[in-house]
């Protein structure tokens, strides 16, 4: 994904980005979950983004899929579990959950090699992430779904009666699964509107699922209450106008803009 502003580009919502800042201003892809210590994925920023939030610790790390705007702040690692000083782990290793396939995939084309490094040094432990293999935190629950056509996921979040699903990225081809009911709300990778009056973007990949399928996902998951993220430079929509025209094309979707430092509580 292309987060704004967007080196070497002068247009108006990168400059807007530049000169206000948040929520204008984003950062890649990330969600922490403050109940369970837990980190989805490390864009390039996850650094600034942990400070930023000032996070004090997480013990167990689900990278999503291998694609490097998901992945390339992995040395994030050596800062939170490696002493340079003492040259060991300031802890024990911390949990990196990722599937077989993507984990192969991030060393084929990617520097998923680091993941092995980091493991004979102590500082992590591999979990295989699987179809419906239940990541368990305290009482936090995460459920893995494959969307079998990407090999991502989709990931439903439960502790006691409150539930979020999330879909950060691959979202292509999801076939809502039937179990997942009653979400308190969908935090939603989005590729494109079909309306083509909401983004100008052209081109928009053909075979990907837009914006409208995502919010008949909503449906099937049970909930009106969407948060976008993922949010592209390149839909060319500053933050405010893309929540303005969200509202007056879907207005029976409570459906918004996320951006950097949201905090959700459910
Ligand atoms: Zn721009
Ligand atoms: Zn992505
Ligand atoms: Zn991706």
């Amino acid at each position: 994904m292309d987060p704004a502003p967007r080196a070497t580009c002068f247009c108006r919502v990168c400059e807007l980005a530049r000169e206000k800042g948040i929520p204008h201003a984003r950062t890649g892809c990330s969600l922490f979950v403050d109940d369970a210590k837990l980190l989805f994925d490390t864009p390039e920023e996850v650094r600034l983004q942990l400070n930023r939030e000032r996070i004090r610790d997480f013990d167990h790390l689900i990278l999503t899929h291998w694609h490097p705007d998901h992945t390339h702040g992995i040395r994030i690692l050596e800062q939170v579990n490696w002493n340079f000083a003492e040259g060991k782990p300031f802890k024990a290793p911390i949990k990196v959950y990722i599937s077989a396939q993507q984990q192969e995939w991030f060393k084929k084309y990617s520097c998923g090699a680091f993941l092995d490094f980091y493991v004979k040094r102590g500082m992590i432990e591999i979990v295989p992430m699987e179809h419906k293999k239940d990541i368990v935190v305290d009482d936090v629950t995460i459920r893995p779904y494959l969307i079998d056509h990407t090999k991502g996921f989709c990931f439903v979040i439960t502790k006691a009666d409150k539930k979020a699903v999330y879909i950060p990225c691959e979202y292509h081809h999801v076939i809502p699964d039937p179990e997942i009911k009653n979400a308190d709300i969908f935090i939603a990778h989005n590729l494109f509107w079909e309306n083509k009056e909401i983004s100008p973007r052209k081109n928009p990949p053909v075979d990907e699922d837009s914006f409208e399928e995502m919010l008949k996902h909503a449906d099937a998951f049970g909930t009106k209450k969407i948060i976008l993220t993922h949010i592209e430079e390149s839909f060319q929509l500053d933050h405010d106008e893309m929540n303005e025209k969200m509202k007056r094309y879907y207005p029976d979707y409570d459906v918004q803009a996320g951006y950097d430092g949201m905090k959700i509580v459910l």
